[in-house]
């Protein structure tokens, strides 16, 4: 079981605030509450996607996502940015791998504020636990839920390491820190199993 104190206070000794809600709606609610009247970027993220924040931040925000037909160029100039994480240490590192790139990008330089909404599934002790989740554990499972063509793919059961063409794992980023140039990096905690 994740230990939720513990995380938030090394994140706390990162620079990175965080807050920690038992269910997705009430993380949902207080995102809606937070991000009001400004430009939003989404990355890739089946957790932001099964939170239905797209439609609800749009209501009241100018919201960028290419998975609803957005560019990845405006998604990058928002002052928002909002995303997940592939795994976080309780040690406060953390973790996510892309292909595109975008999303690690965005995560740590061109937005003033940046939320990473984060299950409870994505928690692991350490730093070590949380890089091997990232690799075995939601990458496969992406590949899969992509549908590409990679050892991965067919049971989702670890990476392989491959040199496929369709390979998803092009960029590995650890946030260690709150990046300078960003003046708020949140963690939104959540309870619940979510996303990959
Ligand atoms: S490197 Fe290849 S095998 Fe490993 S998770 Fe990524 S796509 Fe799958």
């Amino acid at each position: 079981m994740a230990d939720i104190e513990r995380l938030r206070k090394n994140l706390e000794d990162r620079g990175i605030r965080s807050s920690y809600f038992a269910t997705a709606q009430a993380a949902a609610d207080y995102l809606d509450r937070q991000i009001d009247g400004t430009t939003v970027g989404i990355g890739g993220s089946m957790t932001v996607k099964a939170m239905g924040l797209y439609p609800r931040l749009s209501a009241h925000n100018r919201v960028v996502w290419h998975w609803e037909g957005g560019g990845l160029e405006d998604a990058a100039g928002t002052e928002v940015y909002l995303t997940s994480a592939n795994g976080v240490a309780e040690t406060g590192e953390l973790v996510n791998i892309d292909g595109t790139c975008n999303r690690i990008a965005s995560s740590v330089y061109g937005h003033k504020r940046v939320y990473l909404v984060v299950g409870v599934n994505k928690i692991e002790p350490d730093y070590d636990r949380a890089l091997w989740r990232a690799r075995n554990v939601a990458a496969p499972k992406n590949a899969q839920r992509l549908g590409r063509k990679t050892p991965c793919a067919v049971k989702a059961d670890r990476c392989y390491d491959c040199k496929s063409p369709e390979r998803i794992c092009r960029g590995l980023s650890v946030i260690w820190g709150r990046p300078t140039p960003v003046e708020t990096m949140e963690v939104v905690l959540i309870g619940e199993e979510l996303g990959m």
